[in-house]
């Protein structure tokens, strides 16, 4: 039998727990860390050789983080291929990331080092929805090669058994780096709506258990060691008891992991933008809380400032690093969709290619997107809602059609149906092409699958074209129905008359039920006159002179 077959007693194991703890919040899936060709999908030469081109892989990054030699400037020069404005953000980012992996680094050279005290570059991101605080990291992490791993504050619980466990972070970095848990320890973890676990202080925070969950992330942001197996994780302790995990991997050191953290922070904004008032013009001054004075005010936070919001001094205090990212204007949402290199505009671009359509996008309806995404309130993201909304029908609708470039102007923007109808009408000429295309396209179809040819008339694809515009169905699906059975046939024919190639014309698309049987009985006809003719002949032979 062969090694994959065989029943693993594990797997039985696990459905078995599974059904035991069905709807309690208790995890019983198989730790990352689980014993090579336990439980492994892919077996034999394909997984050695995954595993050793992945090991390979880590290898490479593992050796780039030991010599580790980026400059804060290229960081910043990198994150301007895809990060438009926010030019303080990565100004102090990317010092700080080189402050952290130089230190690691030099960790790495030296591990009596790495006893001395060190205070960790760990960030907080304070800034709306939508502006790039998030893709600054994962750029980040793309640059540098670490593994990424992203979550929400708001989904952590105090005890780990509701909500999750911070923990699970420091886990899911190992998942990321495909169980390498020393490329692991040099991740960054990213925790979005921090702001949302203040504790309840004075300004904003109302969460109570935002505190508890705040004394946990402390403990691994500090220089902690977390176990790979979650306390909620039957299986996984399971295993450890059992051994399964194999033995030179132990716990993961959060000592040179990274973090994050970021949210919104506006009602911190309008405290701070309260307080910066009340100090200059006193208190009887109107408050104006704009998404720009809110900016400003954010990048004049203090560590009282999170202290009143309802954040624990020694959380804060473990964030040394705060950087406020500016909203983005009309302008710079222009600029993402032309300049970026991660631009959504792009990936349009690339989803029309995939099928040789291209398109033109002018500078006014750039500039009309860019405004009408600016509306929204979201930051870039907007520009994603804006676009789905534009090419939705598009993306549908002209793969089907022979056009292959088309503009989009402003008009296209205000009335997208009416655009794209105009576009189809203009268009018409080229669909007896497309249609001959389909045609084929089911015709190489047939003959991967059946190794036999099908060769249609003029009038046979004109049949077709007017049978799909009567039922609304696409001429593939149309073929597929009228072809559901005929291989059977056509086999006995080819197998009859040795025939490989069948000729499809206007009365065969109107019934090929009756067209097939003919055929096939002709067939048997065809081989009975070839096999009597040798007879014939032999006593045609035979006959006197
Ligand atoms: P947040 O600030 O909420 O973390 P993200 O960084 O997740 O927002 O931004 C969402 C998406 O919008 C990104 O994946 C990116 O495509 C785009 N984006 C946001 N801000 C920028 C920016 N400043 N430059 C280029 N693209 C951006």
């Amino acid at each position: 039998m062969d090694e994959k077959d065989k029943e693993n007693p594990i797997d039985d194991l696990q459905k078995q727990l599974e059904k035991m703890f069905q709807g309690k919040n208790v995890s019983v899936g198989v730790s990352p860390f689980f014993g090579p060709g336990m439980r492994n999908p892919k077996s034999g030469a394909d997984a050695t050789q995954e595993k050793q081109n992945q090991k390979a892989k880590d290898e490479a990054i593992l050796k780039k983080i030991r010599q580790f030699n980026l400059k804060p400037k290229e960081i910043a020069d990198y994150l301007d291929r895809f990060v438009i404005g926010q030019s303080v953000a990565k100004k102090v980012l990317s010092v700080a990331i080189c402050d952290h992996y130089n230190h690691v680094r030099k960790c790495i050279e030296d591990a009596s080092l790495s006893k001395e005290e060190y205070h960790k570059q760990n960030i907080l991101l304070l800034g709306p929805t939508g502006v790039g605080k998030t893709y600054l990291m994962r750029n980040i992490a793309k640059l540098i090669g670490v593994p990424f791993v992203k979550a929400d504050a708001t989904k952590f619980s105090e005890t780990g058994y509701v909500g999750s466990d911070v923990e699970d972070l420091v886990r899911d970095l190992v998942k990321v780096a495909n169980g390498n848990v020393e490329l692991a320890q040099y991740g960054i973890i990213y925790i979005d709506e921090i702001d949302k676990i203040a504790g309840s202080g004075k300004e904003g925070g109302k969460d109570v258990s935002g505190r508890g969950v705040q004394i946990n992330l402390l403990k691994i942001m500090e220089d902690t060691e977390v176990s790979p197996f979650s306390p909620t994780d039957i299986m996984a302790q399971m295993q450890a008891m059992m051994g399964g995990g194999s033995k030179d991997k132990g716990n993961i050191s959060t000592k040179n992991i990274l973090f994050i953290v970021s949210g919104a922070f506006d009602k911190l904004g309008e405290a701070v933008n309260k307080r910066l008032n009340v100090t200059q013009i006193g208190f009887d001054a109107k408050l104006e809380n704009t998404e720009d004075a809110i900016s400003k005010a954010l990048q004049k936070v203090e560590t009282r400032d999170f202290i009143d919001y309802g954040f624990e001094p020694e959380f804060v205090g473990r964030l040394p690093v705060r950087v406020s990212c500016d909203p983005l204007s009309v302008e710079d949402l222009a600029k993402i969709m032309t300049t970026s290199e991660g631009s959504i505009l792009r990936q349009y671009h690339r989803d029309f290619d995939g099928f040789d359509i291209d398109f033109k996008m002018s500078a006014e309806a750039i500039m009309e997107v860019a405004k009408r995404a600016h509306n929204q309130k979201t930051g870039a993201r907007g520009i994603l809602t804006v676009l789905e909304r534009l090419f939705r029908d598009f993306k549908y609708e002209l793969p089907s059609t022979g056009i292959k470039e088309f503009e989009v102007d402003v008009d296209t923007l205000q009335n997208p149906q009416d655009a794209l109808g105009k576009l189809l009408d203009e268009n018409l000429h080229l669909m007896a092409e497309v249609h001959r295309q389909d045609v084929e396209r089911f015709a190489q179809h047939f003959k991967n699958e059946f190794d036999l040819d099908l060769s249609f008339s003029d009038s046979a694809i004109a049949q077709l074209v007017k049978e799909s515009e009567q039922a609304e169905k696409t001429i593939r699906s149309l073929c597929e129905d009228k072809f559901k059975d005929a291989q059977h046939g056509l086999k006995i024919v080819s197998r009859n008359t040795d025939q490989r190639r069948f000729e499809i014309d206007k009365d065969f698309i109107e019934n090929p039920d009756g067209r097939i049987s003919k055929w096939v009985v002709d067939s048997f006809e065809q081989k009975k006159e070839q096999t009597e003719e040798p007879e014939m002949s032999d006593s045609e032979s035979s006959d006197p002179v």
